[in-house]
């Protein structure tokens, strides 16, 4: 990857900004309200959009932590470097998801092995 100091300092923005923006989406989620009610349909009703919260939560924290884990990357000079084979994330690639922590294949290893998906496995089980 190109690493002028701009360009370092360009995608440093855009990492902070993504990162302000989940933290303050899931803030915003802190009360996550338990609704109850006597209606059957309507606690079913309830338990689903509760599910969908947790999800999103769960996808917002994820990210979060990719974007902190990036904007490391980026001060350590490491950025754009996969975590796992180390060769560069490709430009297309880091321009669609700077805080990608993975090349295109080492992602789609880690999506097939479920490791992106670990807090989950626990509740596929359980279900
Ligand atoms: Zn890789």
């Amino acid at each position: 990857m190109n690493t002028t100091p701009t360009e370092i300092r360009r995608v440093e923005e855009i990492l902070e900004r993504k990162q302000a923006e989940l933290v303050r989406e899931l803030r915003n989620r802190d009360g996550i309200v338990i609704q109850k009610s006597a209606d059957q349909m309507d606690e079913i009703q309830f338990a689903s959009e509760r599910d969908l919260v947790i999800r999103n939560v769960d996808r917002e924290s994820r990210l979060l932590r990719q974007v902190k884990a990036a904007l490391r990357r980026l001060q350590h000079g490491s950025f754009g470097i996969c975590v796992a084979c180390e060769a560069p994330i490709g430009p297309k690639r880091l321009a669609a998801v700077p805080w990608a922590p993975r090349c295109i294949q080492c992602q789609e290893a880690a999506d097939r092995d479920g490791q992106e998906r670990d807090e989950s496995v626990g509740e596929t089980l359980a279900a």
